[in-house]
């Protein structure tokens, strides 16, 4: 099986698992586990944040971040594919009482100006925006990247207007890898970050918040409200502290090898090579007699497995447990059954 539905369906290699049985451990909750307090120090120093906080799932860490920026009544503004308002379940009404407004779906190249239009400022019978959230790579754009001019422009126009702005950054670490821009300056420019160690990264699981440390303590609270305080989690912390040391720098593999499905892949019309940024290749089926779902059923049923986003639309992504030979075979069923 050639498994490219997600970078989320990796095992811990057996260096993590080492780390992982060999972790130091306590108790979370009373602040006493010190591998997850080193992972939380860690994460916040790349960041350049005062405090980090070990959630268990990217979602929880993003809307513990919108909790502490929205208050109940208050708006988020997003793009309107953004994992925020797509993958969570309602989480921000449910949970926050949010109320979330989106600019349309723009992938990387969000427009703020139009975000500035938007902003509606406190008054009476009006919901007013108090943050704005960015996704950084851009998921269902196919791993877009945003560029830092863009970044800054959506911060001065938010600071000006007293609007908190969230980096939902489950893969931050892709758009680093792939332009070099530091951890650091991305951390400058917003208000919290949350990032995903279980993606690309490899670990089973875990996300990390950064921010300051009033906000984090206040997320922590949060955290523990939402039924995420943990007890001995510094086995997890391990695997995440070991990604970061083991598996950062080698994401320019899994962006090589998505280069490479999609060169293959380009003959057909599906993708254009110059569109994919880092890890993600989405496939338009449109202009071909293939569905999403047609397309991963038969891929399936040769051992390839691909993720249906839309109806004409499929995802394929590299990870840790891709290696060439993958691509490659990936690419030859892939091919073969465009070609039909
Ligand atoms: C995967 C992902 C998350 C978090 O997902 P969890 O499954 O809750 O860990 C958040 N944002 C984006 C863009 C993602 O791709």
């Amino acid at each position: 099986m050639v498994d490219l539905r997600s970078d989320t369906v990796t095992r811990p290699t057996p260096g993590m698992r080492a780390a992982m049985a060999a972790a130091e451990v306590g108790d979370d909750v009373y602040g006493e586990d010190p591998t997850v307090n080193a992972l939380e120090a860690q994460v916040a120093a790349m960041f350049g944040h005062e405090a980090g906080l070990f959630a268990p799932t990217g979602s929880m860490a993003n809307q513990l971040a919108l909790q502490t920026l929205v208050p109940p009544g208050g708006e988020l503004l997003c793009d309107a594919d953004a994992h925020v308002v797509t993958y969570e379940v309602g989480a921000a009404a449910a949970y926050g009482g949010i109320s979330s407004r989106t600019w349309p779906a723009a992938g990387g190249d969000p427009d703020p100006d139009l975000v500035a239009a938007m902003l509606r400022p406190a008054g009476f019978g009006a919901v007013p925006t108090r943050a704005v959230a960015v996704e950084q790579t851009h998921n269902r754009s196919g791993g877009q990247i945003i560029g830092t001019p863009v970044l800054r422009r959506l911060r001065a126009v938010t600071a000006a207007a007293g609007v908190a702005l969230h980096c939902d950054g489950a893969r931050i670490w892709h758009a680093h890898v792939a332009d070099g821009v530091p951890l650091a300056e991305y951390g400058a420019l917003f208000d919290t970050v949350s990032v995903c160690l279980s993606k690309g990264l490899g670990a089973p699981v875990g996300s990390v918040l950064v921010g300051s440390a009033e906000r984090v303590a206040v997320a922590r609270q949060l955290r523990k409200r939402m039924g995420g305080g943990m007890r001995q989690a510094g086995v997890l912390a391990a695997a995440g502290r070991y990604a970061l040391a083991h598996h950062l720098d080698r994401l320019a593999d899994d962006h090589a090898r998505a280069a490479r499905l999609a060169q293959a892949l380009a003959p057909y019309g599906v993708v254009r090579p110059e569109q994919v940024r880092s890890n993600i290749v989405a496939l338009d089926l449109s202009a071909t007699a293939l569905s999403g779902p047609a397309l991963a059923e038969a891929a399936g049923a040769e051992g390839v497995l691909v993720s249906v986003v839309g109806p004409d639309t499929a995802r394929l992504v590299t990870h840790l447990d891709i290696d060439d030979d993958a691509v490659d075979r990936a690419a030859v069923v892939l091919a073969g059954i465009l070609r039909r």
